[in-house]
């Protein structure tokens, strides 16, 4: 039986008549199942934000809570390295601003204050449900790699550990994982606990109909989920 808390996740959105989670509901869920996700508070007014941000610590990345903007940064939703009060105070209103002139009647939720997570190989998680075979897991390295080049890999879920290494050697750009080039090579045991604990998330929970996770940064020691998305 999955925890009530997860449930509860569910029911907010269904209850908003929503068929999505927001990035901060999404991140919860991780969080409940144990993977590495940002702090994270959602900001209704300026004066809030700016006490999110001094109990978060700087710096700070801002995003747009609004059901009508799925894509932030296609909205000018998203401001990351804000370095001080100043910062979150002009941040706050530019997001609101930019959302309003991307699409006039977006309604606003809120601004999300989250811990800027540092630099790190970016890689993304996926899930779709296939009529077939039910929920699928896909791994890959974010930015050109999955948008260009589509170098990922897939495996029906449920997976264990030994099929999250497999599915993260197997995509072409591996070796940056393992540090090419003088790159920071990747936690990869950190990635494929994420891929085994997303395996065990989908199967506990049928809702989950898409899920995103893009990008998460990995580090030697560590990744950390920065964006998250799930649709219902
Ligand atoms: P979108 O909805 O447009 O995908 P994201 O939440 O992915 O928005 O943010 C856009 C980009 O900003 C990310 O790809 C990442 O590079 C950067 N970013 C977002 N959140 C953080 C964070 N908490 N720490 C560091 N970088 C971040
Ligand atoms: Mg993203």
């Amino acid at each position: 039986m999955r925890d009530k808390a997860i449930s509860e996740v569910f029911e907010a959105a269904k209850s908003e008549g929503r068929n999505f989670l927001y990035e901060h509901e999404a991140k919860k869920l991780f969080g409940l199942y144990g993977m590495p996700v940002t702090k994270i508070h959602v900001a209704e007014t300026e004066d809030e934000a700016v006490e999110a941000a001094e109990s978060i610590g700087f710096p700070i990345v801002l995003k747009i809570v609004s059901p009508q903007i799925l894509h932030k940064s296609d909205a000018g939703g998203v401001i990351v390295g804000v370095e001080d009060e100043k910062g979150i105070r002009e941040g706050f209103n530019r997001i609101i601003d930019n959302a309003k002139k991307y699409k006039a009647d977006a309604e606003i939720t809120g601004v999300l204050v989250q811990e800027m997570a540092p630099n790190g190989t970016e890689i993304i998680v996926g899930s779709t449900s296939d009529p077939t075979f039910g929920p699928t897991l896909m791994f890959g390295l974010g930015g050109i790699f999955v948008e260009i080049l589509k170098d990922v890999s897939f495996r029906v879920a449920p997976i264990d550990v030994v099929d999250a290494r497999e599915m993260i050697k197997e995509i072409k750009a591996y070796k940056i994982l393992e540090g090419a080039r003088g790159m920071p090579p990747s936690d990869q045991e950190t990635l494929a606990d994420i891929l085994v604990k997303t395996s065990k998330m989908l199967m506990e929970c049928p809702e989950v109909k898409e899920l995103d996770m893009n990008p998460i940064l990995a580090y030697p020691d560590g990744a950390r989920i920065v964006d998250g998305r799930i649709i219902m």
